[in-house]
């Protein structure tokens, strides 16, 4: 046993109770985002940490080791959201919803946190609402500002919410949107927002729901950089730290399950709408408020994995050769996971320029630009962000001329025709 084994179970990140249950533990993997050059394979070693997920029995919230060292997780961020189209049209009609909704015009302030380029804020200032970005990475924030949105460069937490309540900023919306996951520190994180927000403002916050996560074994969107894993049973408890209530929700399809949960202060006189006590009641049937429900998701995950590696090893001993699409996260961690590497998948295709070229972390398979697949002419092409099946069978069509097919590895391994 070494030293990390016996030493005393890591605490909640939020209440700070000892973890002593395990949700998951996927062995030991590279960080999902760290893609290998050809001299990185040639000269050195590559860096694992145990990728172990737990559960607190106090408070629910599943959580990540932090067996990686801040500075490797923090070091690579330059992710410009406006990349992706999809991306910047759901930003839009979040946009439009929320001026309709809450009456939003130029005496209001709405301010979002990590802000990236102004994706999302900027059709708010097209529509003439004051906005305010805050965003960690100074190059990133450099982008916004151009296109017209004012951003602070700040990590945002309570320290940072009350050096802006200073100079006077007092908000009407605050969007949180796929941030709440990645703070590794999320009491400080969310108490900020009790200081930011107007006495009647509103916070929306979006993130992939934990009850969809363990339904459908999506244990490929647990990795070291996404420090927790939300359901409203664990996210009500944080607000409540912070004299904060949620009143309302929607589901939407984001990230194979997504929950946009709107909060404001306690005393506010926002009421509570019924899909927010319908919520509460299927997470409280489904047994969240309590730690058996998460003690069955170990073995769907090894369900997964074998469906997987049954076709795989079916395909392979008929010969077909095999690809996958999409070098993300959730593609590595999938594949570490599976103990998959450049024996059984000859590519993985990506569009994005900085990953081709490279290898993927730990399965080390290499990444070629989508345009080569009629080179390469895969038998099958494995989706590995099953979430966007739709948009990639569009993209991939192609592979139907010499009689290629999709594959979904969901918790049914599924091949689909193009
Ligand atoms: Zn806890």
């Amino acid at each position: 046993m070494n030293a990390a084994a016996a030493a005393s179970p890591p605490v909640c990140r939020f209440c700070g109770t000892p973890l002593t249950t395990t949700f998951v533990d996927l062995g030991e993997t590279p960080l999902a985002n760290a893609y290998l050059t050809t001299e990185d394979v040639a000269t050195g070693r590559e860096r694992r940490y145990p990728l172990r997920a737990r559960v607190c029995g106090e408070c629910f919230l599943v959580q990540v080791d932090d067996s990686a060292p801040p500075e490797a997780i923090f070091s690579d961020y330059a992710y410009f959201s406006s990349v992706s189209a999809s991306w910047v049209e759901h930003a839009r009609r979040y946009a439009e919803a929320m001026i309709a909704r809450f009456g939003l015009g130029a005496k209001s302030l709405v301010v979002e946190i990590a802000s990236n380029d102004g994706y999302l804020l900027q059709h708010f200032v097209a529509a003439g609402v004051p906005a305010l970005g805050v965003e960690p990475a100074a190059n990133v924030a450099q982008a916004a500002i151009a296109k017209g949105v004012p951003t602070e460069v700040a990590f945002f937490n309570r320290a940072a919410a009350e050096r802006l309540a200073q100079r006077g900023v007092s908000a009407d919306l605050v969007a949180a949107n796929n941030v709440l996951a990645h703070v590794p520190d999320i009491r400080d994180f969310v108490a900020g927002f009790g200081v930011l927000l107007a006495p009647e403002g509103v916070a929306t916050f979006e993130f992939p729901h934990l009850l969809n996560l363990i339904r459908e074994a999506q244990f490929d969107t647990i990795y070291h950089e996404h420090f927790a894993y939300l359901s409203l049973v664990a996210v009500e408890r944080i607000f409540a730290a912070s004299a904060l209530r949620a009143f309302d929700v929607e589901e939407l399809a984001t990230h194979g399950g997504s929950l946009r949960l709107y909060a404001c202060r306690v005393e506010a006189a926002h009421r509570e709408s019924a899909q927010l006590a319908n919520l509460r009641a299927r997470e409280r049937e489904a047994g969240l408020a309590a730690l058996d429900a998460y003690s069955g998701f170990a073995p769907r995950v090894e369900a997964r994995k074998r469906s997987f590696l049954a076709f795989l090893a079916e395909a392979r001993a008929a010969g077909e050769r095999i690809a996958a699409y999409g070098a993300a996260a959730k593609g590595a961690t999938f594949l570490n996971v599976c103990g998959v590497g450049a024996s059984d998948l000859v590519c993985v295709f990506d569009r994005s320029p900085a990953k081709q070229g490279k290898l993927m972390p730990g399965s080390r398979i290499p990444i070629l630009a989508p345009e080569t697949i009629a080179e390469i002419r895969p038998d099958y092409l494995v989706v590995l962000p099953w979430n966007l099946i739709d948009e990639v069978r569009a993209e991939m069509a192609v592979i139907g001329e010499w009689g290629g097919r999709f594959v979904v590895a969901a918790r049914e391994t599924r091949v689909i025709a193009p």
